[in-house]
């Protein structure tokens, strides 16, 4: 890791003194590439991580294309530098400029569940704002994450400027420890503290994309068929193995009763089984712990009373990691599959009575990722969104969010620190230098050396001419001012 580290850190200066133009050429070949291999690319995803393959293609393949279209079309404007006018009147002698230049080498590290739009989209930004990237991959989808390799070093990206080390956790706490200038981890929260933890004694900047409890409210006005058909597509799909799904689903009382039996309905209908299968709706957990963890969050709940509706099991007959599509009722906030993240196939659904009762349970989490808001009123569906505790807040519809480049990607509370995706994704990947040039450099400031009486009446004359509340009082101050500048010429 150290010595990747290093070959990247060598690599880097050439690389930013390409150009963004360049940068953005071969982005743009990786597109065409992207493009051109779609399928397989969609199908090493589905080998390797289970999901349907039209997921595959929809979440990870779309997902990086579009966001190398973003960068394509905004770097060249994001990385010119930007003039700041100055307000101040003593200053106005001088011009002002924010550069953003590149941090140098970003060290990624990234999760199983979306193993190819996630560090793509943040080597991409990383890797188009001038920095060398060396990212670890979750040990779970090394493959996908080399595909991503071979298709940027194949639209011109030098090897030593793109690196990614395989291995496990104790290969991802090497890259916190090595000479990276940023850190870009996505995971879970456990992971994510630890990760801090080490940063923080050398100071390293770091965006900690962690994980998610997101609520879905259905208020008394949402259309059931629709928001019903979402829950489900917002709890299953991959497997529930979303940072963004939805992980808690509060109804309105008058709904409950037809929502739960819609949500039966659909899930029963979902086909669950191997993910290359066209037909496929639910592919395979991604392995049998994190299927452990759903097992025992459901049986905790239903020992506290809680009612299995449809599902609730494993699916021996389909493989080791299948966990059926499970809707859960008769729940309690103080139950673990409320309360913890499940990242798994379990929609829990619960009723509640008012608007304000909803946004209390929708913000009584340690997380605050994502949420969602279903309502046929637009503008009661925004009121309501600003009241929740998250990053992301969508209304009437949910976890697509992260398909929108243009948007930001982050969470509040323990789902993390700092934004990925969109223009606040790009300002993450670079420093923000202020570069100040005096336009009069041929002449002494009156505000150097030289102080006294007169310098203290020419400063109150400043301040009266900029601040003082009546004009007659700003006149004087001008007259102050200028009886008592005096421009005092270098020697
Ligand atoms: P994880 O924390 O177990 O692992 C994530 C990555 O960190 C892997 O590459 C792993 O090898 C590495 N890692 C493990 N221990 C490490 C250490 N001590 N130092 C450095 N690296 C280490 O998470 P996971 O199981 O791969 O992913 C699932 C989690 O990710 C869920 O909690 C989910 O919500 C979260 N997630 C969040 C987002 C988001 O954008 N907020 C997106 C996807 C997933």
């Amino acid at each position: 890791m150290r010595a990747a580290v290093a070959r990247a850190r060598m690599a880097q200066p050439a690389w930013n003194e390409l150009g963004v133009e360049r940068r953005i050429a071969i982005l743009r070949e990786f597109q065409r590439r992207l493009h051109d291999r779609k399928t397989e690319v969609a199908r090493v995803i589905t080998r390797e991580a289970g999901k349907p393959l039209g997921e595959a293609l929809l979440t990870e393949v779309l997902v990086v294309l579009d966001a190398a279209r973003f960068c394509i079309e905004n770097a060249r404007t994001f990385l010119r530098q930007q003039p700041v006018p100055h307000g101040n009147l003593a200053m106005k002698t001088k011009v002002g400029r924010i550069l953003r230049q590149p941090y140098g080498v970003v060290g990624i590290i990234s999760p199983w569940n979306y193993p190819f739009s996630i560090p793509a989209t943040e080597t991409l930004g990383a890797l188009v704002t001038g920095n060398g990237v060396v990212l670890k991959p979750s040990e779970f989808t090394s493959l996908v994450a080399l595909e991503l390799a071979t298709l940027l070093y194949q639209a011109g990206v030098p090897q030593d400027v793109l690196q990614v080390v395989v291995g496990d956790g104790s290969t991802g706490a090497a890259l916190v420890n090595a000479e990276i200038d940023k850190l870009v981890f996505t995971g879970s929260v456990a992971t994510g503290k630890r990760i801090a933890q080490a940063a923080a004694a050398r100071l390293l900047p770091v965006i900690l994309e962690l994980g998610g409890k997101d609520p879905m409210l259905v208020l008394d006005d949402a259309d059931v068929e629709v928001a019903s058909s979402g829950a489900v597509w917002g709890a299953f799909m991959n497997a529930g193995q979303a940072c963004l799904s939805v992980e808690r689903c509060y109804v309105h009382r008058s709904l409950y009763e037809q929502f739960v039996e819609a949500c039966v309905r659909k899930t029963k209908q979902l086909r669950v089984g191997n993910g290359l299968d066209p037909e496929t709706d639910v592919g395979p957990m991604i392995h049998e712990r994190q299927l452990r963890i759903v097992e025992s969050q459901v049986e905790a709940a239903v020992a506290s009373g809680a009612r299995v509706l449809v599902g609730g099991s494993r699916l021996t007959a389909l493989g080791p990691n299948f966990y059926a599509p499970t809707v859960l009722v008769d729940l309690t906030h103080d139950m673990k599959i409320i309360g913890e993240e499940t990242f798994g196939p379990v929609l829990p659904i619960m009723a509640f009575d008012d608007d304000d009762g909803a946004v209390r349970l929708a913000n009584d989490s340690d997380y605050g990722l994502g949420a969602s808001v279903w309502t046929r009123n637009r503008a009661r569906g925004e009121a309501v969104a600003r009241r929740i505790q998250a990053g992301t807040v969508m209304v009437n519809d949910c976890v697509s969010c992260f398909g929108i480049s243009e948007a930001l990607h982050g969470g509040v509370k323990a789902s993390g620190l700092g934004r990925t995706h969109g223009h606040f994704g790009l300002e993450e990947m670079v420093r923000v230098k202020y570069v100040d040039i005096d336009l009069l450099g041929r002449m002494k400031k009156s505000w150097w050396y030289g102080y006294g009486e007169k310098f203290i009446r020419q400063m109150e004359g400043v301040i009266d001419l900029m601040f003082a509340p009546k004009w007659g009082q700003r006149l004087r101050g001008a007259l102050l001012t200028a009886g008592t500048f005096r421009l005092k010429r270098k020697l």
